[in-house]
């Protein structure tokens, strides 16, 4: 790392410096953090990370290419915040190391530039754009061309690279959560609370039907949902990849979206949106015209688990069938959100269902966001453990509360020829609702 008198603009050392010097190196962290336990390198450890982010904030170092490519080969799956004693804010000083390494542009290159602008300042900055790629990958997929070129052995002409991404391509869902689910959505029974419904991005093309099951039990529970057709990614894509300026102008569009006022809570059910969507105040603190309606609106958010847990759970009628399921975190939802106990007191609730304890269940499974189309390897491992646990608890279902992780153990488990649902809780209470009217 390059030694260096100063920054002007640096995103650390704009930071409140308190954050910055909270860690007291005591290392309790280190066994919790995938990366530590793969490597044993110090550099790849929280301690290891906040040491650099200090230094940079210090004047002592420049970003260089070293210091960005740590921070993008951590995989901000925040297990170092539930293990420090300190309380450490290890969220913050990440998206702000991230845009660190943006700003210096260590890590430009024409090929990533343009991956960069396509993907993150481009694609997802317009849902209507990413509903149109969706709907000419859904064509391709249900005309069975995908299948057609998988089985002629033509994808092995290409890079091993990009046969690689070709076979972690979601099967795009029939239809979008707006020709899914209406504006408005009356409560099955007393309306007892006015909520809106966010359907993603990603999660809008991939799960829509999991916005759909989210919205039936919220209606199953006294909530009129709100559900506008035309929403927008929450930025925790931008925020998490540096695009600092980004994650504003779509954190202020939400505001704009969804008055929080006008509602009893705003609802998501992926968990890694959701640790993004409760800090739009910290975002917009320098912004006089949302920065109060921000703080309204972090009050508001609410994951689909800790929601219900909050206004109770409405028992199914005993008609499920009888099944085997374990429960794997999302990171951001336990470490995140610190959302635990909630997911499982859902499971629970469903009956003839049987949780079994999941061994390391919050450890991450190499998803986290973009990280498994990034850091392949390392993802790949972690996947790998994840499985391995998962196949030892014996269940055919597990659940999951993050659309990153669904996809990540839904395709696992194919390239391996498990025999494994992969589901969303709220999904399994959906379906208990339905066959309890049968
Ligand atoms: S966020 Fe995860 S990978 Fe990054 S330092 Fe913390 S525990 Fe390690
Ligand atoms: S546990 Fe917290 S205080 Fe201790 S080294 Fe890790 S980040 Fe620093």
């Amino acid at each position: 790392m390059t030694k260096t008198g100063g920054l002007q603009n640096s995103h650390l050392r704009g930071l409140d410096y308190s954050v910055l010097q909270q860690c007291m190196h005591c290392g309790l962290c280190l066994p919790t953090c995938p990366t530590y336990d793969a490597t044993k390198i110090e550099r790849h450890s929280p301690r290891g990370r906040i040491a650099l982010m200090r230094a940079i904030a210090d004047g002592e170092l420049q970003p260089s290419k070293a210091f960005a490519e740590e921070m993008y080969f951590c995989l901000g799956c925040l297990a170092c915040m539930t293990a420090c004693p300190a309380g450490v804010n290890y969220a913050e000083l990440f998206e702000h190391a991230r845009a660190e390494a943006e700003a210096s542009g260590a890590l430009n290159s024409p090929k990533r530039n343009l991956i960069r602008a396509f993907a993150i300042r481009w694609l997802f900055m317009d849902l209507s754009r990413l509903q149109l790629l969706g709907m000419a990958l859904r064509l391709y997929q249900q005309l069975g061309l995908q299948e057609l070129i998988r089985r002629s052995g033509v994808l092995r002409l290409l890079p091993r690279r990009l046969q690689e991404l070709e076979a972690i391509t979601p099967e795009i869902q029939p239809r979008f959560s707006a020709e899914l689910i209406a504006t408005v959505t009356r409560p099955r029974n007393q309306k007892r609370y006015r909520v809106a419904m966010l359907t993603g991005c990603a999660q809008d093309l991939v799960f829509s039907n999991v916005n759909r099951d989210t919205v039936e039990v919220l209606a199953r529970n006294g909530c009129e949902v709100i559900t506008p057709p035309d929403q927008e990614c929450c930025g925790s894509l931008h925020a998490h990849n540096g695009e600092w300026e980004l994650a504003q102008q779509l954190a202020r569009h939400q505001l704009d979206r969804f008055p929080p006022e006008q509602f009893d809570a705003i609802i998501t059910n992926a968990g890694g949106c959701g640790s993004h969507l409760k800090h739009y105040h910290k975002l917009l603190a320098d912004d006089p015209v949302y920065r109060d309606r921000a703080a309204v609106w972090d009050r508001k958010v609410k994951d689909i688990h800790e929601w219900l847990a909050e206004i109770g759970i409405q028992r199914p009628a005993c008609n499920s069938p009888a099944q085997t399921v374990t429960y794997h975190e999302s990171c951001h939802l336990a470490h995140g959100q610190k959302i635990t106990t909630q997911p499982r007191r859902l499971l629970q609730a469903i009956p003839n269902l049987k949780l079994v304890d999941l061994p390391e269940s919050a450890w991450c499974c190499g998803s986290a966001g973009i990280y498994n189309l990034v850091q392949p390897e390392m993802a790949g491992e972690l996947l790998e453990r994840k499985l391995r646990h998962i196949r030892s608890t014996g269940a055919e279902v597990v659940a999951t509360g993050n659309p990153g992780c669904l996809l990540q153990l839904i395709n696992g488990a194919r390239q391996r020829g498990m025999k494994l649902r992969v589901v969303h809780p709220v999904t399994l209470l959906a379906e208990a609702y339905r066959e309890g009217e049968v």
